[in-house]
């Protein structure tokens, strides 16, 4: 479901670790793998970074770790309609941001079950996907580095389990089967953005002023996350409801220097001691 953001303490940092590296949103053709627990995760913490991308010809391939089939408070829902919806609004909102749904991945958890997976069947999936994509940029949520940050369940397993598939990808003896039955070669992932960083580790801040309103648009695709389509779902928005829905993620979007950012936590690789 779709989570509050507020970032306030976010936009006050400085821009720590701007000089350090090219930023996100001067990459060009460049290969773009992220990983989102939730069909909306990516589109609510890096939509706008995602437009950019995209509009930057880069090839940018989604992950969802779970199809989110639990999140309505209407008595009338089942898990299986709601899988369809919001398979399909997450098509629509990415669709919005200029990623192909071909480019969709699905790996079928089920909604708030992600830690109850098996675990090497889930970090052995994850590692066959990142050395099969071979990305130059990972994007997902941030497990944190000195301090963990407490995710709600599915955020907090798809954070850990992307990281740890991040370091199993570089020693082909971890599953050597994907090399020597698939053929995949081991690889190193050389940076990865974190979204949905602690306040206190974000450190990398991308200006989405250009694309926000594309943000906000591809975010109301999710028509069945927000009120009133949550509590008795339809498949459209009233022009009121609409219009509010969009004023509070104007309210809600993280601002730096008055403009619309979106925060992350930058690294090149995982924590090694
Ligand atoms: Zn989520």
């Amino acid at each position: 479901m779709r989570i509050i953001l507020t970032f306030a303490a976010v936009v006050s940092l400085s821009f720590c670790a701007l000089a350090q590296h090219p930023g996100l949103e001067d990459l060009h053709d460049k290969t773009i793998l992220v990983f989102t627990p939730h069909p909306d995760d990516d589109v609510f913490g890096a939509g706008g970074t995602i437009a950019l991308l995209n509009r930057n010809h880069n090839r940018v391939y989604i992950v969802v770790y779970t199809n989110d089939d639990k999140g309505s408070y209407d008595p009338d829902m089942s898990s299986q309609r709601l899988a369809g919806i919001r398979k399909a609004e997450e098509e629509a909102s990415e669709g919005q941001l200029g990623t192909a749904k071909e480019n969709i991945s699905w790996m079928g958890y089920d909604d708030g079950m992600l830690e109850y997976a098996p675990q090497p069947k889930l970090v052995e999936e994850a590692t066959a996907i990142i050395r099969r994509v071979r990305p130059d940029v990972l994007l997902s949520v941030d497990p944190g580095e000195w301090y963990e940050r407490w995710h709600k369940t599915d955020h907090r397993m798809a954070a850990f389990n992307t990281i740890d598939a991040v370091r199993a990808a570089e020693f082909w003896l971890y599953f050597p089967n994907q090399k020597l039955q698939q053929g995949l070669q081991p690889y190193k992932v050389p940076e990865i953005y974190f979204f949905y960083p602690s306040p206190q580790e974000a450190n990398y801040f991308v200006n989405i002023d250009r694309v926000a309103e594309l943000k906000f648009d591809a975010a109301s695709k999710q028509v069945s996350q927000f009120e009133p389509a949550v509590n008795k779902y339809r498949p459209d928005w009233s022009p009121t409801d609409l219009t509010k829905a969009k004023d509070e993620m104007r309210h809600e979007q993280p601002r730096k220097d008055g403009h619309y950012v979106e925060a992350f936590r930058y690294a090149t690789g995982f924590v090694q001691y």
